[in-house]
């Protein structure tokens, strides 16, 4: 395959990546995309997905994402189930290597490898992940309704996500490992002004209790050592993301937590050819729809780039 470059390759197959496929294929740019080691991305550990347009009835993640991917592959791109582990962008051409260490060039990059959600790395949060536990108070918060729930973390995310939840649930627990907040001063006045958010400073959440869901969870205070439990059904960690992007910091311009940057209104990176697409370039909103759109765009930019430089 060195030898003759492909159209067009993307990395990561969320819905940045399959949407990216979709349109790269049906402009007959014979995309090969490459999965990754979790086919599918965040997705596929969600439940329920109601926010998706087009689902009147909702979908799982795991149906909603071989959906996606059959509608990539029905328009004839490659799918390859295997992790791109090395990049060398260089040269006009840009070269890819597989973890087997084949090496894969292409003219065009679409970058769409998304992001983890950071844990606590509690045993109990594990077990219960989606059965209470989730990293996603816009994707989830609807199911906790009328339910007391508890956010972990001090910094924007957090207050963002405790002041969603306070929309929909009578109390919502603020759980704050230090005695002052990180988040922006304005989302930290939206937390104080919110009275159904009660701030639990120097707390840290010891377990979560619970066999198939959520009943409560275990708090310490880590100045005090006074333990409690809080009668919580719900349990949001907002402790940040990671983009999943180590592999491309030699290459492209990113911020300090390793979010690509693209231009202005575009997916373009700072190397020609390369696009990002999705929640590697995406820290502010990190939704299904919003990670499709991008792929689209991708997709389209991409296209253009190949006409321009005459190589379709
Ligand atoms: P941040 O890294 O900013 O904050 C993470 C928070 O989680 C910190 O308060 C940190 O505590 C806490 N934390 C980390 N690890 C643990 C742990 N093990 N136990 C308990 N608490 C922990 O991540 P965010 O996701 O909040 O934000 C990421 C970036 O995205 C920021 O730049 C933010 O401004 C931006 N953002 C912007 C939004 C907007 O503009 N609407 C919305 C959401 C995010 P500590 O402070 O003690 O380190």
């Amino acid at each position: 395959m060195a030898d003759t470059p492909l159209k067009c390759v993307i990395i990561g197959s969320g819905p940045a990546g399959y949407t990216a496929a979709i349109y790269a294929a049906r402009a007959n740019l014979e995309p090969v995309l490459f999965t990754g080691m979790e086919p599918g991305g965040q997705l596929m550990t969600t439940t329920d997905v109601e926010n998706f347009p087009g689902y009147p009835d909702g979908v799982t993640g795991p149906e909603m994402m071989e959906d996606f991917r059959k509608q990539a592959e029905r328009f004839g791109t490659t799918i390859r189930y295997e992790l791109i582990s090395k990049v060398d962008f260089s040269g006009p051409v840009h070269r890819l290597w597989t973890e087997g260490g084949e090496e894969i060039q292409a003219y065009t990059v679409i970058i769409s490898t998304g992001a983890s959600a950071k844990y606590l790395g509690l045993e109990s949060e594990q077990r219960l992940l989606n059965k209470g536990v989730s990293a996603c108070a816009v994707c989830d918060g609807f199911f906790f309704k009328g339910k007391e729930v508890a956010v972990v973390g001090g910094g924007d995310t957090a207050a963002e996500e405790a002041t969603y939840l306070a929309k929909l649930c009578p109390k919502v627990h603020l759980l704050v490992r230090r005695d002052e907040m990180r988040a922006s001063k304005i989302m930290q006045q939206r937390v104080f002004h919110t009275p159904n958010i009660i701030v639990h400073w120097n707390t840290e959440a010891e377990e979560i209790l619970g066999e198939d869901a959520v009943e409560g969870v275990r708090v310490v205070n880590n100045k005090t050592g006074e333990k409690k439990v809080l009668p919580v059904e719900g349990f949001f960690v907002a402790i940040g993301h990671k983009p999943n992007t180590d592999i491309f910091k030699d290459w492209l311009d990113m911020d300090e937590t390793g979010y690509i940057k693209t231009k202005c209104d575009s997916t373009a990176t700072n190397v020609e050819g390369v696009f990002a697409a999705g929640d590697a370039q995406d820290k502010v909103y990190r939704q299904a729809v919003t990670a499709a759109g991008t792929g689209c765009m991708a997709a389209l930019e991409a296209e253009r780039y190949l006409v321009e430089k005459e190589l379709i």
